[in-house]
């Protein structure tokens, strides 16, 4: 009896190509007696894992057991083979996708079978593929195919996952196709388009810049919209080319704006969470539009949210670095993906974009306007600017300005455009106020103090920012006025103080006096006074408290510079002098003792000789 059991069991695991033999022949006869049929691909994520990290022998009596636990789940008519490496096949006699839903799911809960061989929270997750077969004249490999299809959907999930093919998988896997071949010809043929969408400051009704939106225009298929191709663009790669090429059109434009005498109005440029990984990401950025001569207030590096989810310090390094160079940076999206309330507070962003899709749960229901509601106040809160986008009717805006979010964004007010619609646009629509004014952005604005400070000291961003990564000082670089909030601080003063970027933010509220020791905060206020009153530089040295309670001694020299809205901010270049000044003082009570011993000798050495 165990014996028969054996031999049926062996019979399901079959070769590949008798697997194929036999599914081709299981096939054929849904023409003559109607029997069904269902292919089933599966493979499984991290399986290469468990052979580096434990050996192939290890991998392979886990493969074994997988093949044991398949031959008790499946059913005397079922079959299966192991294609190649951790890639299966399956063939079941059911017609029905909820059945073979089932088997699957049976087929790949492996915990207990596998519990000896792996550890408990190791992450083998299945993928798989279901095809109910429906037209047996479709050739076996183009079913398997189709299978695969499915299965490669399912990938990447990080769960025992499965789809159940259907034909749009098909015309997706072609379109992949196409797109992958079609991208690399397209951008140096120049059939990425530059639109851009207006935002709207809603108090006023005036256009105070746009978005930079891409379009395809490619001669085969038309007019192509992103969400046909960015999905797979970000999948493959290309996105980060796609980007720059996004940046440099947008710059390109803002140059012509200003050779054209049109009005200089912010972009943002969408760059896509796959960026995080970019090498000097932030340098690549500066570089472009440096190139193009535009200043970097001009542009907006907008992120989406669902990078959050990534490497978040990573993030706030990236965008830290960016603000240094005066661009803004937005997080776009919000809401869409990641539940990020409690990293909105960690990131230096300047501006929130609200998704589209919390206006359209607002329309109708009490409890989404109370969502939104909430939304808005926190993004206040926080003294970051609010964008609402797809604001399409009038009463959306009614209920945003009540709200106090300011900008809005949507086809209410205009729809994404070629770039010489937009100059049009912008035509039509003049900006007549200073729109920072209305922000309130322009707080504590000093336009005399550009002639009070020399020009030597008016260190731009980019060499502050290189200076920082070099120099072997800290550095840190605050407003002047209002809350004397750090905008940057270098890795060498972190150190000096012992906390990180975000325990800056969090603990002392980005405050440059937060560290000194309350008696010398003093010296720090009459210094910025004496700074933005003459413009000259000072040399100070302050107590600062370590994070481990230590005092320690920084000292150094501050001087003034001008941000790109003309705010006076201190630069201060400082030591920690403590670990001289304690051997200093050592030396010189050694100096002391030994004058006073020689004193002594001196004293009574007269004495003796007398
Ligand atoms: P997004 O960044 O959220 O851009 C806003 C999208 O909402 C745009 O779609 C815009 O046309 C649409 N929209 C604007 N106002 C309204 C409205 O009132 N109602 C409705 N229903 N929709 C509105 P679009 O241009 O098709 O772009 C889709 C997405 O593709 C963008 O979403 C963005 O995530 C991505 N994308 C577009 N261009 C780029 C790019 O250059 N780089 C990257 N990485 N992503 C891009
Ligand atoms: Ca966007
Ligand atoms: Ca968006």
């Amino acid at each position: 009896m165990e014996e028969k059991q054996n031999l049926s069991a062996k019979r399901r695991c079959l070769s590949a190509e008798q697997f194929m033999k036999e599914a081709q022949e299981r096939i054929d006869q849904i023409k003559s007696s109607g029997a069904p049929v269902t292919l089933i691909a599966l493979d499984f994520d991290n399986f290469n894992y468990i052979n580096d990290l434990y050996g192939y022998e290890a991998g392979d009596h886990v493969l074994k057991e997988i093949c044991g636990h398949f031959n008790c789940i499946l059913q005397e008519k079922d079959f299966f083979c192991r294609q190649h490496a951790d890639h299966f096949l399956i063939c079941l006699q059911t017609g029905d996708a909820a059945a073979a839903s089932r088997i699957y799911v049976r087929l790949t809960d492996l915990k207990t079978t596998l519990a000896a061989f792996l550890p408990p929270h190791y992450p083998l997750a299945a993928s798989g593929g279901i095809l109910v077969v429906q037209n047996p004249e479709i050739p076996l490999s183009t079913l398997v195919d189709r299978a695969n299809c499915a299965r490669k959907l399912a990938k990447g999930t990080a769960e025992n996952t499965f789809h159940i093919y259907d034909s749009w998988m098909d015309e997706d896997a072609q379109w992949k196709k196409q797109v992958t071949c079609m991208m690399e010809p397209a951008l140096d043929k120049g059939e990425f388009k530059l639109y851009l969408q207006p935002k709207t400051l809603l108090k006023t009704g005036e256009c105070i810049g746009a978005e930079a939106l891409v379009r395809w225009n490619s001669p085969t298929y038309g007019m192509i919209y992103p969400d046909r191709f960015i999905p797979i663009l970000e999948r493959n790669g290309f996105i980060r080319r796609l980007d720059f090429f996004m940046l440099q059109k947008a710059c390109g434009f803002l140059r012509m704006c200003a050779e054209k005498g049109i009005p200089l109005l912010p972009i943002s440029v969408n760059f896509s969470r796959s960026h995080l990984h970019t090498e000097k990401l932030v340098e690549r950025i500066f570089e472009t539009v440096n190139q193009c001569g535009v200043s970097t207030h001009l542009i907006e590096i907008e992120f989406t949210e669902s990078i959050l989810s990534d490497d978040t310090e990573r993030l706030i390094h990236i965008v830290s670095d960016l603000k240094l160079l005066g661009f803004r940076v937005s997080l776009d999206d919000f809401g869409s993906a990641y539940s990020s309330l409690n990293y909105l507070k960690d990131l230096p962003i300047d501006v929130v974009k609200i998704d589209k899709a919390f206006l359209n749960s607002s329309e109708n229901s009490d409890r989404g306007k109370i969502v939104i509601a909430k939304v808005v106040e926190l993004i206040k809160s926080l003294r970051m600017l609010c964008v609402m986008e797809g604001v399409e009717t009038s009463a959306q805006i009614d209920f945003l300005q009540k709200l106090g979010c300011e900008i809005g964004q949507g086809y209410f007010f205009a729809k994404p455009m070629p770039s010489a619609d937009y100059t049009e646009y912008l035509k039509r629509n003049p900006t007549t106020v200073d729109f920072y004014q209305h922000l309130g952005e322009s707080k504590g604005k000093t336009p005399s103090y550009e002639s009070v400070v020399p020009q030597e000291f008016q260190m731009d961003n980019w060499e502050l920012y290189t200076l920082g990564k070099n120099i072997d000082m800290g550095l840190m670089k605050g407003y002047l006025d209002g809350d004397s909030t750090v905008q940057y601080v270098n890795d060498r003063a972190l150190e000096y103080i012992g906390y990180n970027r975000q325990e800056v933010r969090e603990l002392f509220h980005n405050s440059i006096v937060a560290f000194t020791v309350p008696e010398d905060v003093h010296i720090i206020r009459e210094n910025a006074a004496y700074m933005i009153a003459t413009g000259k530089p000072v040399e100070f040295k302050t107590r600062a408290t370590r994070k481990d309670g230590k005092v320690i001694v920084l000292q150094g020299r501050s001087s003034c510079i001008i941000d790109n809205y003309g705010r006076p901010m201190g630069l201060y270049a400082f030591r920690d002098v403590t670990e001289e000044l304690e051997r200093t003082a050592a030396l010189q009570h050694e100096l002391e003792e030994k004058v006073r011993e020689l004193q002594q000798v001196v004293s009574v050495g007269p004495q003796h000789d007398s």
